[in-house]
């Protein structure tokens, strides 16, 4: 009879909990609450999908029902240990929250719960997806919770705690296992390949484990496909196709094109991926990574320990890390994490990426504060303003230079709201033209009048424009906003792009002199800036 072919999932699954891979932190203190024996009634692993949850739940039964036990190494020798791992022992019991959630089937589970286990230790109920359970089927447990007989242990496993209800939470010592980190997977998938002589590089290897997302069945059952599909040899493309992910050198070469501030190698290596079908979302997920590593590169201290890539990319990294400073990397992220949220409900996911590459274009090449007073003092030395003459006039104020610019959208839903109050209230309208968003600072949206206009506020701000002008913008920006008037300083040309803070109180310095000072008109040139605001 020819053998079964066995997943490797199942084939690979640990038995021991040495054999647990990326979980050291809980197999650990669960060893050593079995030697030492302090065991509670009820345990609850949380985790997302694929991490190891069962294996070790199950782990731990053999370990507390096993003919040595309770011991830390199961023997997987006796028909305890072999009945666990099988699945079919009388007293261990798996239930599916996902599919027992009615209260019926713990009904009965707290009915069985009273009779004493079959021929082991203990009468083991191990639930998995337990927040699935209904509300209902949780009280009926919480009973048997409250006062369990001492022969009965639970381990629930979930990948939602949040909805596992607090009475539940409190009464379970609870574990938290992690995503495996990808080197980790990268030597498992190693040992299995070796064992099941296939040939597969490193760079394959790697993509299979960015693919599973520090899942181990993921990256289990990928294999598994990848070894129907190719056989004994596989390559990095073959890896790439299942998951539609980008090559880690089209990776590097945007993250190269970002760095560079060419945005024509930018567009065009997203077009080309974008034309053969690549998951954009998943590719700046992955831009997103890179960067993040970058950003622990170029801030240093904490070291290369906390990139977890193979030697081979992480050589890349240093190297781009070299080119850039960490306040441009962050900057970056910014621009790029901004387009996120919006790429996943787009219909077109390229436009929505190619903005955000040229934002993170634009934001590598802002200057920080800190680096524009360095470049002002330099200018100032340069000038050869005379020490005593720097001392006796105000230092020079920090300026806030034009940054990332309020979305246009901004401008966009404003100029909506006030067309549709137009439509009911003409004079309001009237009242409110030449009008800016000024700035939308959690969920308030400061609008600024020219100070030639302010009489004007008086008679827009009603609670019923309000009240239109507010439900148009929510329409358009999709959240709340409350609207905050104010007189602004030259309105007209100023304010379009900016965020600005509140309005100063009031000018200390005057704000023509300073437009007028050398200094400031040299720096502004050099910055292609615009004063926004000035503070002393
Ligand atoms: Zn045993």
């Amino acid at each position: 009879m020819a053998q079964q072919y066995q997943v490797l999932a199942r084939k690979w699954r640990p038995q021991q909990f040495d054999e647990v891979v990326g979980q050291d932190h809980v197999s650990t203190t669960l060893k050593n609450s079995i030697e030492q024996s302090r065991l509670a009634h009820a345990y609850l692993f949380v985790g997302p999908r694929g991490i190891g949850k069962t294996s070790i739940a199950r782990i731990f039964a053999k370990a507390l029902n096993c003919i040595k036990g309770p011991t830390a190494t199961p023997c997987d020798k006796c028909d305890n240990c072999k009945e666990i791992a099988a699945g079919n022992s009388l007293d261990v019991l798996e239930i599916d929250g996902a599919s027992n959630n009615g209260v019926e089937q713990v009904r009965e589970l707290r009915d069985t719960c009273r009779y004493t286990p079959a021929r082991a230790k203990f009468k083991i109920y191990i639930i998995d997806e337990v927040h699935m359970l209904t509300t209902a089927a949780f009280n009926a447990l919480l009973k048997t919770l409250e006062e369990p007989p001492a022969h009965v242990k639970f381990i629930f496993a979930t990948t939602d705690p949040q909805k596992v209800l607090p009475t539940i939470l409190s009464r379970c010592q609870r574990f938290d296992l992690r995503r495996i980190p990808s080197t980790l997977l990268v030597n498992h998938l190693k040992k299995i390949t070796k064992d099941e002589k296939v040939a597969i590089d490193d760079e394959a290897l790697t993509a299979i484990a960015r693919g599973a997302e520090g899942g181990m069945r993921d990256a289990e059952s990928t294999l598994d496909q990848l070894i129907a599909f190719c056989g004994d040899k596989i390559a990095e493309k073959d890896v790439l196709s299942v998951f539609g992910l980008v090559a880690q050198d089209k990776i590097a070469a945007l993250t190269d094109a970002i760095i560079d501030g060419n945005t024509n190698i930018a567009l065009k290596t997203l077009k080309e991926l974008d034309e053969v079908g690549k998951d954009l979302q998943r590719l700046l997920a992955d831009l997103l990574d890179h960067y993040r590593n970058l950003l622990v590169l170029t801030i240093g201290g904490a070291g290369a320990e906390l990139v977890d890539v193979p030697d081979m990319e992480l050589e890349l990294l240093k190297q781009q890390a070299g080119r850039i400073d960490s306040d441009a990397v962050l900057r970056i992220i910014d621009a790029l994490a901004g387009a996120e949220a919006r790429l996943r409900y787009a219909l077109s996911k390229r436009i929505y990426f190619e903005i955000a590459l040229v934002r993170a274009i634009k934001a590598r090449e802002l200057i920080g504060l800190e680096g524009v007073l360095k470049k002002l003092n330099e200018l100032k030395s340069q000038l050869g303003s005379a020490p005593a003459a720097a001392a006796s006039s105000p230092r020079p104020a920090p300026v806030n230079l034009v940054r990332e610019t309020t979305p246009a959208s901004l401008d966009e839903a404003w100029t909506y709201a006030v067309e549709h109050l137009g439509k009911v209230t003409p004079l309001a309208k009237t009242y409110l033209v030449g009008t800016k968003p000024l700035s939308h600072q959690a969920g308030t949206l400061t609008i600024g009048f020219d100070p030639e206009f302010a009489e004007r506020r008086e008679f827009v701000d009603t609670a019923r424009n309000r009240e239109i002008l507010q439900a148009k913008l929510k329409e358009k920006l999709h959240t709340d906003i409350s609207l905050k008037f104010e007189i602004a300083d030259s309105v007209a040309p100023a304010i379009k792009p900016v965020a600005v803070a509140a309005k100063p109180p009031a000018p200390i310095v005057n704000a023509s002199d300073f437009k007028n000072d050398p200094l400031i008109k040299k720096a502004l040139e050099i910055f292609k800036g615009q004063i926004v605001e000035v503070r002393k």
